[in-house]
């Protein structure tokens, strides 16, 4: 009870500490368009549960913002004055998990929900205390607690810190977060800069949401990003690898990559790739291009789409330019040379983001499988068709001929392979017979192809 005492007089503790002028909006039921019926049930329980309890609740960051834009959200991240323990405590299945800051894990039946306790912005004493910032401005630790106020003010964009209750239905909104949803951009909240130094992966979700929402980054929150990208190299390569996936398995890696590339970040996620596409790399430009469209129309079909895949797509142009190289100058065999190709670029790469060794390893059988697929003698097809990675494989094949890679047809020899009966695969196999030496030809050719304007 003293806790809504408290609630009722904010602003008097609150605004001190927030570091830029907040004008408090609160907008009735009746003046806006979220529907409790698109809120799922476990985040309305978790509401009234705390509500219940004397605690404030509220809906917060993508939820919100996709509800109000009429999307699905999918899923529902929860801000409250209870402290994790409290929460932890209130919920049967919560557990308490996070580096950076403590958040509570709540599972209500098949949905897992996000609650944080609100957040303070640092005054002097209290990031002395309780928060450490090393010398390049990142935060490091932060679990100062604070109000609905000061817990808006750290978040990231003005569209993300929009709060709704199903207390008494109202949205609040302290960082016109409604307006610029209305003018469809992503602004800052606070000083961009100072805000990317604090943590580097808001310039990846600037980005993300930009693409993912058809928002424009509103401009002094696009000024500083490419002047700020290098500092993504103090993020742990194991976040980035997370942030990496949210950026191309969300349904807008088209879209997400050009804006990386625009805002000059792709040098610090993958070096290498920047590289070759930097090179003008025509053939490489296409294959990428061509793998992010498919994987975004696989998404919006509802098909599985891979990590293993995305990565072995991105990562193959620098690849393939080594494994040219060490062919044609140190007169590696293929095999030989693909495996110390994919070695380095592999183990460049894991400095940046460190994708782990059950991607890593399908990735690297695709890649192998790539040098199999035009051998086909004898029991050779039959061997490769029922490899695990065989259709990842042979959808790599099919990219890079769409990327303009010519193999006389071994796409389509594999699309007719599978499409008829064992006996027909034989019969494939003996017809190829005659055409031994092509078969050859056609793998030598593979390690050099040659760009088509
Ligand atoms: P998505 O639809 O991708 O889940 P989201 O906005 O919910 O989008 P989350 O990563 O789930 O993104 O984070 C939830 C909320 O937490 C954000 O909306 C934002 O308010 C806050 N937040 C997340 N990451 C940061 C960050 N790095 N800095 C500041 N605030 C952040
Ligand atoms: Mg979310």
């Amino acid at each position: 009870m003293l806790k809504r005492l408290f609630s009722l007089f904010p602003s008097r503790s609150g605004s001190a500490a927030a570091p830029h002028k907040q004008t408090k909006r609160v907008v009735p039921r009746d003046q806006h368009s979220i529907s409790r019926a698109n809120i799922s049930r476990g985040a309305l329980s978790a509401m009234k549960r705390l509500h219940a309890e004397g605690f404030e609740a509220y809906l917060v960051g993508g939820g919100v913002r996709d509800l109000l834009l009429d999307g699905n959200p999918k899923d529902f991240d929860l801000a409250t004055d209870a402290t994790p323990e409290q929460v932890r405590q209130l919920f049967r299945g919560a557990r308490i998990i996070g580096r950076r800051f403590k958040i509570v894990h709540v599972r209500m039946g098949r949905e897992l929900l996000e609650v944080t306790t609100f957040r303070d912005s640092h005054t002097e004493a209290e990031s002395k205390r309780d928060s450490q910032q090393a010398d390049s401005g990142m935060l490091l630790r932060d679990n100062v607690f604070g109000t609905l106020e000061t817990d808006s003010a750290r978040r990231d964009f003005t569209i993300n810190a929009l709060y709704y209750t199903s207390k008494d239905f109202t949205i609040h909104d302290y960082e016109g977060g409604l307006e610029d949803l209305a003018k469809r951009q992503i602004r800052m909240i606070g000083d961009p800069e100072t805000r990317y130094k604090e943590d580097p992966v808001r310039m990846l979700r600037a980005v993300r949401f930009a693409a993912k929402l058809g928002f424009s980054i509103e401009p002094n929150t696009a000024a500083p990003i490419a002047k700020n990208a290098e500092l993504l190299g103090q993020v742990s390569s194991s976040r980035l690898f997370d942030e990496s996936l949210k950026l191309f398995m969300a349904g807008s890696a088209t879209a997400t990559f050009g804006l990386l590339r625009e805002y000059q970040l792709l040098p610090h996620l993958f070096a290498q790739t920047h590289a070759v596409l930097h090179a003008g790399d025509a053939q490489a430009e296409r294959l990428i291009e061509n793998a992010l469209i498919n994987t975004d129309k696989r998404i919006r079909n509802e098909q599985r789409v891979t990590p293993a895949f995305i990565y072995a797509a991105l990562l193959w142009p620098a690849v393939a330019k080594l494994l040219r190289e060490l062919v044609v100058e140190q007169k590696l065999s293929a095999p030989m040379a693909l495996n110390q190709a994919a070695g380095a670029v592999v183990s460049q790469q894991l400095a940046a983001i460190a994708v782990p060794k059950r991607f890593l390893i399908p990735m690297r059988e695709i890649w192998d499988l790539q040098l199999r697929l035009p051998n086909r003698n004898g029991k050779r097809a039959f061997a490769v068709a029922s490899h695990p990675r065989f259709r990842a494989a042979y959808d790599f094949l099919l990219l890079r001929e769409s990327a303009g890679e010519n193999f006389d047809g071994l796409g389509q020899w594999w699309t007719d392979f599978q499409a008829t009966d064992e006996q027909g695969q034989e019969q494939m196999v003996k017809d190829l017979g005659s055409q031994g030496p092509r078969t050859k030809r056609r793998r030598h050719r593979k390690n050099t192809p040659k760009p088509q304007a």
